[in-house]
């Protein structure tokens, strides 16, 4: 690591390359219940992240998280890259500089409902928001320890996402064939949570 790396750079390599790390494994959950490319979407978008570190990760926080956004709804692909796009763009138009707790916790809020407008989604629906909400709640309604706490609560939630019901995305075709499988979108989730926390 690069000594003097700035945080959002260091924040939005650690998701990226944790993300590249588990490509496999979200492809394994993707073949289960959708059509197999999730792993590669989300390498791909990770990748071209990364490719860009030099210029996303010299901007201050809320336009690196924006950069980072439009980077992966260009490159990621399927349903889950104008998603995971909305996500940290919109991140990047809430963020002020230096955020606290608290700003995380109202940026987050506002990314997430901008997910769930995009998405025609909500909680229940066996998708990455059944990981998102609950983080936030989490990252809302504790104190400052939430860099320890959140991965558990990030994989405990995606963990849950096994015994719904897919009512959003390619998994719904399946109907209660879907029920007994992690979804794919969350696990991504619950891996960037986890690479936050730790970096
Ligand atoms: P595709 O389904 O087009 O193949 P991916 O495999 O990359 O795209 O992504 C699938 C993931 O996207 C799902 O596991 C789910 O978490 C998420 N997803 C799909 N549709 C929605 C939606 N309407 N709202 C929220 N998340 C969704
Ligand atoms: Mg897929």
């Amino acid at each position: 690591m690069p000594t003097g790396e700035a945080p959002q750079r260091r924040l939005i390599r650690a998701v990226a390359e944790t993300i590249i790390a588990h490509a496999e494994e979200l492809t394994r959950l993707d073949q289960a219940i959708g059509d197999g490319d999730h792993g590669v979407n989300m390498q791909r978008g990770c990748a071209a992240v990364l490719a860009d570190l030099d210029r996303i990760g010299a901007l201050p926080w809320p336009q690196a998280l924006h950069a980072a956004g439009t980077v992966l709804v260009m490159t990621v692909g399927g349903a889950s890259g104008p998603l995971f796009g909305t996500l940290f763009m919109q991140l990047g138009k809430s963020l002020p500089p230096a955020p606290t707790r608290a700003d995380m916790a109202g940026a987050l809020a506002g990314a997430v409902a901008a997910v769930k407008a995009r998405g025609k989604s909500d909680v229940g629906a066996k998708t990455m928001l059944d990981v998102l909400d609950p983080v936030l709640a989490a990252l809302r309604d504790g104190d400052d320890d939430w860099r320890t706490r959140l991965p558990a609560v990030a994989g405990a939630a995606a963990a849950a996402t096994a015994p719904m019901q897919a009512r959003r995305g390619r998994a719904a075709f399946l109907g209660a064939r879907s029920i007994g499988h992690v979804d794919p979108g969350a696990r991504s989730v619950a891996l960037m949570v986890e690479a936050v926390c730790t970096a």
